[in-house]
């Protein structure tokens, strides 16, 4: 029996702290804190499940980085680079290279990229609406995309959606392809579950040229962009007080509400060793991080930790 599938068999009888120690002993596992890692657990499982909700980034989070063969995947916008005719392609390979500069520079602040990251996704949407994007072409795109969701996030949606915990997916990508990949990997798009991403906008013939506002972008996908929203999930969202959150960006550290606002955030972070990204920084920013692991099993050996009596 695999370690995880075991400790997910004896859940119910563990402390608190004799989870995090079984927990911190899969390979896959690493935290800088195990005792503000108790004590957030702790917090959140005595509120119980009906004050959880879920708020996870899409690209290399809820998404693969890499494949079972070690291919590396696509983000939603490489179905753009990959796809569109060479002219355009080649524009966005050239502007990506330079902002993913910009994006992973430890030496800028936040405060610092953001004024560029706005810039690069502005220069990105003129090219894509150069070249006649179509909801039909999207959808072709996004079923042929090199994107899997990790394994096991069928049966953990199954089980938030059993439960009914409320999951946010929040991408600076397109709401369009992401809800074509979730639709086609879990059969449905969950009742739980809500994509706040940049939703492309068509005409009557299917032709789009514009996104929706508000542009969402890599450095201000925050649950502070959404607050005004009248949709009934974000509202019972931002009415859930902890919140388990989980990125594989350091900048996925902020989707959340502020640190000193009410309840826990639990943040879990995807440590897919690319890009030169130095995990000590991700252990001080994340309360657990994994490291090169495309499953679901540790999100879902949390939740029902958290959600089982
Ligand atoms: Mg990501």
């Amino acid at each position: 029996m695999a370690p995880w599938l075991k400790l997910a068999s004896i859940l119910t009888s563990l402390s608190t702290e004799r989870f995090v120690s079984d927990l911190l002993s899969l390979p896959q596992v690493r935290c800088r804190d195990p005792v503000s890692l108790t004590q957030r657990l702790q917090i959140i499982k005595n509120d119980g499940h009906n004050n959880l909700a879920v708020l996870s980034d899409f690209d290399y989070t809820l998404s693969k980085a890499y494949a079972s063969n070690g291919e590396y995947l696509w983000s939603t916008l490489g179905v753009f680079r990959n796809f569109f005719p060479e002219e355009p392609r080649f524009k966005l390979i050239a502007l990506y290279n330079r902002c993913i500069l910009i994006e992973n520079d430890s030496n800028m602040s936040y405060d610092d990229k953001l004024p560029f990251m706005r810039q690069c996704a502005l220069e990105a949407h003129k090219i894509y609406f150069s070249t006649g994007i179509t909801r039909n072409l999207i959808r072709q795109w996004s079923l042929m995309a090199k994107i899997q969701l990790r394994d096991g996030t069928k049966s953990w949606s199954e089980y938030l959606e059993e439960k009914d915990i409320p999951m946010l997916i929040f991408s600076a990508g397109v709401t369009d392809i992401i809800e074509v990949i979730v639709q086609k990997e879990l059969s449905k798009i969950p009742k739980n579950l809500r994509v706040i991403s940049n939703a492309l906008v068509y005409d009557d013939l299917g032709k789009s040229s514009a996104f929706k506002p508000p542009l969402i972008h890599i450095f201000n996908k925050n649950v502070s962009t959404i607050e005004q929203e009248e949709s009934p999930l974000i509202k019972s969202f931002l009415n859930h007080k902890n919140v388990l959150l989980m990125g594989d960006n350091l900048a996925d550290l902020y989707m959340g509400k502020q640190e000193n606002s009410q309840g826990a955030t639990l943040k879990i972070g995807f440590f897919n060793n690319d890009f030169g990204t130095v995990l000590e920084r991700y252990l001080e920013g994340f309360d657990i991080v994994l490291i090169e692991d495309e499953t679901m099993e540790i999100p879902t050996l949390l939740t029902k930790f958290l959600v089982e009596k």
